[in-house]
């Protein structure tokens, strides 16, 4: 058996596809007030990748960008909605992918938490020690 080299995803209905090359660069939890409400969920694990290394394979056309900070876009499937990239002059040359977008595992688990302190206190959660 050979290990993967890239794992692919897609949107809720399926007309965006993409395929992310491994080696990601992190895999962690963010607890973002702008995650928060930009995926209506407690908090969003993303997978960050060079962007050169995450390709959209299929219905690039349906494929829109929400610009949630000055020069930071969320880009979702205008189908059915779903968010699947980030990218931001904050991390420029990456695209952070939704992790629970992807149809296959990635080179890595969760490594830990992003602005914890923004947590919702409706979710069971102990700040990580550090
Ligand atoms: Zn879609
Ligand atoms: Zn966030």
């Amino acid at each position: 058996m050979t290990t993967p080299t890239q794992a692919s995803g897609r949107c809720h209905c399926g007309a965006v596809r993409f395929v992310a090359r491994f080696p990601s660069r992190f895999v962690a939890h963010c607890h973002c007030a702008s995650c928060r409400r930009a995926h209506g969920a407690a908090f969003v694990t993303w997978a960050g990748f060079k962007s050169d290394q995450v390709a959209v394979t299929a219905g690039a056309e349906h494929l829109a960008a929400h610009e949630s900070s000055p020069q930071t876009f969320r880009r979702f499937c205008r189908q059915c909605g779903t968010k699947l990239f980030f990218e931001s002059a904050r991390w420029p040359g990456e695209t952070h992918v939704v992790l629970a977008a992807f149809d296959e595992p990635v080179d890595r688990a969760p490594q830990g938490h992003a602005f914890a302190a923004e947590h919702v206190d409706w979710l069971p959660f102990e700040l990580p020690k550090s």
